[in-house]
């Protein structure tokens, strides 16, 4: 065994002892770490947050190496569902923040997978080589004013008429509306339905006339504005229900499918890249910051928090990985999705608050990142189901009485 006893200090070293991860993974993360370092140097990254947006064109730029194409079958114009690389791509974005790691997930996770699991032929045909090649971003209205957890509880009303479906309602904390080209809305679509029987999905372009968007302050992931959307007499066609006149109220099976199930993933790879540039920040520090006469990791207290974090980062790093594996064996990935959410989401923020102590006051200062991953991990054990969310959903899968 390579340096038997010596624990290695760089991530990537870890990965390569212990983690049985595909050498075309390894090779995408160079190509993102290249492509980080040439477009996402961490001042332009703190500008972006200052100015809370991200360039389009450094995202096009991404787009280009091919990686949109990561959740889209080859017949579509991608290369396979490799959730496994997509969750590397976003794992390694967001270790400079959701700048770019947000649109990579607006178009390869909320476009790529649900368009890709329960878009119609015609959907799928329109919207998946557009996706593959990055030129289209999409956003997530689930969440309204009175509902969150509860989704099935939603009550913006799609009614039919004809072809032609009428929306009306309000989506609360819309990230992306204004970009998006399209917001794919969960809708009560049958108001006399029974519960779960009367949902559907319906993909709206933010353009359309009845369509108002009101920006919302929040804490954290800043890449985007988060928004009120506002639906007044809305008109779309029936084609525009994901999965055709056919999805028409199966809005339920789609939310519990394998597409919600993988995309729970998506968000748990962002915790787990903010954490894991804390921790490689607080390393860092660590070793040039110095007190009472040494460096601070030379001060036990300091040292064990350092390790400590590193060691639940690796945790971490197995449960994501583990269940990015089964995503793309297209296996039950149900309950490893919701716990590695759970767990991720939650000790994330353990981890990221434990370096920003490390950097003691510069921990708290805007010129440095930490202060940064400390806003955006509080939100991720809400965004994409609240931890108790996950755990309800773990409960449940296992049939817990
Ligand atoms: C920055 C940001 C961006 C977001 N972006 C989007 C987006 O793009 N699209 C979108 O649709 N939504 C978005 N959301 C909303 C997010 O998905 C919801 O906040 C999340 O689903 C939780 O809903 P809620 O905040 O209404 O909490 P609630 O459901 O009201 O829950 C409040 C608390 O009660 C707990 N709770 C509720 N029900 C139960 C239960 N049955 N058992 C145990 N505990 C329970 C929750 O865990 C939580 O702690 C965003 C939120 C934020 C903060």
């Amino acid at each position: 065994m390579p340096n038997a006893g010596v624990f290695p200090a760089s991530e990537d070293r870890i990965v390569s002892y212990f983690a049985d991860e595909p050498s075309h993974v390894t090779q995408l993360r160079e190509t993102i770490r290249r492509f980080m370092e040439r477009e996402m140097p961490r001042e332009a990254v703190r500008q972006w947050d200052r100015d809370r947006t991200f360039p389009m064109e450094v995202f096009r730029r991404l787009a280009a190496t091919g990686v949109c194409g990561l959740t889209v079958e080859e017949e579509y114009g991608g290369v396979g569902h490799d959730i496994f690389a997509a969750v590397a791509v976003i794992d390694e974005l967001s270790r400079r923040g959701m700048g770019i790691a947000g649109p990579y997930i607006h178009c390869a996770f909320y476009g790529g997978l649900n368009i890709g699991e329960n878009g119609s032929e015609s959907q799928r045909r329109a919207f998946l080589p557009r996706i593959a090649r990055g030129e289209m971003l999409f956003a997530y209205g689930l969440s309204e004013p009175d509902v969150g957890g509860d989704l099935a509880s939603v009550t913006m009303s799609a009614r039919r008429d004809g072809d032609r479906v009428i929306l009306n309602g309000t989506k609360r904390w819309c990230t992306g509306a204004r970009f998006a080209d399209s917001i794919l809305c969960l809708v009560r679509s049958d108001s006399a339905a029974p519960r779960y029987q009367n949902l559907s999905f319906v993909l709206v372009p933010p353009h359309l006339p009845g369509v108002t968007i009101v920006d919302i302050d929040h804490l954290g992931i800043r890449y985007a504005a988060t928004t009120d959307v506002i639906f007044e007499d809305v008109e779309v066609s029936i084609d525009d229900v994901l999965g055709g006149p056919e999805g028409w109220n199966q809005g339920w099976r789609m939310l519990a499918g394998p597409a919600l199930d993988v995309e729970k993933l998506e968000i748990t790879a962002v915790a787990y890249g903010i954490a894991a540039a804390a921790v490689d920040d607080a390393w860092a520090y660590s070793q040039e910051r110095r007190q009472f006469g040494k460096q601070i990791c030379a001060h036990q207290a300091v040292r064990h928090a350092l390790v400590e974090a590193k060691t639940k980062l690796h945790a971490c790093r197995h449960m994501l990985y583990h269940a990015a594996w089964l995503a793309t064996q297209r296996r039950p990935c149900s309950v490893e999705a919701s716990m590695a959410k759970l767990f991720i989401g939650d000790t994330a923020v353990d981890i990221v608050l434990a370096c920003q102590r490390i950097l003691g006051a510069y921990g708290c200062a805007e010129g440095y990142d930490m202060e940064r991953y400390v806003r955006d991990i509080c939100v991720m054990p809400i965004v994409g189901g609240s931890s108790n969310i996950q755990k309800n959903n773990i409960a449940s899968r296992l049939r817990l009485p």
